[in-house]
């Protein structure tokens, strides 16, 4: 699985607008309403056909609804087939899938070696 962020976390410095959470990457100069983390992105290897977008991007997204009302709840938005917003428990199901659909994949790749016969003499 690659874990290819696209973008990396600032490192925190007294220019970050007040506010501003630690692993925000937007690059705003001054107060925002809106923070963003960096992609973790799964994009496909390279080939004949290259989707326009990753298969799988996350990142922590918080919106802050006003001063008054306080700072909104980040949550993780999952783009791909589909787009969502995840909570912590939403998060750790994804993980815990993702676990279980890396073991599936090098199973079929075990499958995928013996049907196209890898390691096997060939019989000239
Ligand atoms: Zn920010």
């Amino acid at each position: 699985m690659s874990d290819n962020d696209t973008r990396e976390p600032k490192a925190p410095d007294a220019t970050r607008p007040a506010g501003c959470p630690a692993w925000c990457i937007s690059d705003h100069k001054v107060s925002s309403t809106f923070h963003h983390g960096p992609d973790v992105q799964l994009d496909l290897p390279a080939g004949p056909y290259t989707p326009d977008g990753p298969l799988l991007m996350a990142a922590i997204m918080q919106l802050i609804e006003s001063e008054e009302e306080g700072r909104g709840e980040p949550i993780v938005s999952i783009q791909g087939a589909t787009e969502r917003d995840l909570d912590l428990p939403g998060l750790d199901q994804l993980i815990e899938r993702l676990d279980d659909y890396m073991g599936r994949l090098h199973r079929l790749r075990q499958d995928y070696v013996q049907a196209i016969g890898v390691g096997r003499v060939s019989r000239a």
